[in-house]
């Protein structure tokens, strides 16, 4: 099963896409986290998309679609993934159709979560992430058992540079530029389906697995 997240920054994909992956048995692959792994190593490709990244601007499409044709050539994903953060911009889209019908494959759903501009900046403000190993908070909504540190392994939780409020104005403006024309794409495919997801995140995934079966 290959399935895409939609939805504004913070609406809730990657929550939501991990318990996914769990349930299907199928990988998570969050564009995200591999620039954010990129960069806690300090790699050439970290320190590229780190100059877009801080701005709330998109990663080059050139370099983000290699990446991502990468990782879902390795093996673990031949039976396949819940993509979180790709496509984003109707070019990706684009790539990532094309590679998959040389394949004789396709997209099965492209889950839209949705949320209004006005809870995201409240969502983003309260996200902590653990830059180990990728799991997200929320101190008020989904807190860690213990204040400032991850459930799964301990590390020290985070407040993303780019969660602060002045970037994630700009991440709404290019969301809504650059990334929600997909809802159309995918809409004219035949696999959009729009979840609510200003609901509590169990309840989103009850409408998710709904949709999955
Ligand atoms: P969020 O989950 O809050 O939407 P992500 O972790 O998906 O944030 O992405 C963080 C940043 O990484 C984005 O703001 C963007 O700069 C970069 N990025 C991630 N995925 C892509 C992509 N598919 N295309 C371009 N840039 C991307
Ligand atoms: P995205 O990947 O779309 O950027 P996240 O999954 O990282 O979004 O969620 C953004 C923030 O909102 C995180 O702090 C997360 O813990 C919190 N969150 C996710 N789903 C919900 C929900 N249904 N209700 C309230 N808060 C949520
Ligand atoms: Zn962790």
């Amino acid at each position: 099963m290959k399935i895409i997240m939609l939805g504004a920054p913070g609406a809730g994909k990657g929550t939501q896409a991990k318990m996914i992956a769990e349930k299907y048995g199928i990988p998570h692959v969050s564009t995200g986290d591999i620039f954010r792994a990129n960069i806690k190593n300090g790699t050439e490709l970290g320190m590229e998309a780190k100059k877009y990244m801080d701005q709330g601007l998109l990663v080059p499409d050139e370099l983000t679609v290699k990446i991502l044709l990468d990782r879902v050539a390795q093996a673990d994903c031949a039976k396949g993934y819940v993509l979180d953060g790709f496509p984003r911009t109707i070019p990706q889209a684009e790539v990532l159709d094309e590679a998959l019908n040389k394949l004789g494959e396709k997209i099965d759903y492209a889950i839209n979560v949705d949320v209004p501009d006005e809870n995201i900046v409240r969502r983003m403000s309260g996200r902590r992430a653990c830059l180990k190993c990728g799991a997200t908070y929320h101190i008020e909504h989904i807190p860690p058992k213990k204040e400032g540190v991850c459930d799964t392994c301990s590390s020290e939780l985070v407040l993303r540079d780019d969660d602060r409020p002045e970037t994630v104005q700009n991440r709404l403006k290019v969301y809504h530029e650059q990334t929600q024309p997909l809802i159309d794409f995918y809409t004219a495919k035949g696999v959009l389906k729009t979840v609510d997801g200003t609901v509590d995140m169990k309840d989103v995934f009850a409408a998710i697995t709904n949709i999955l079966g």
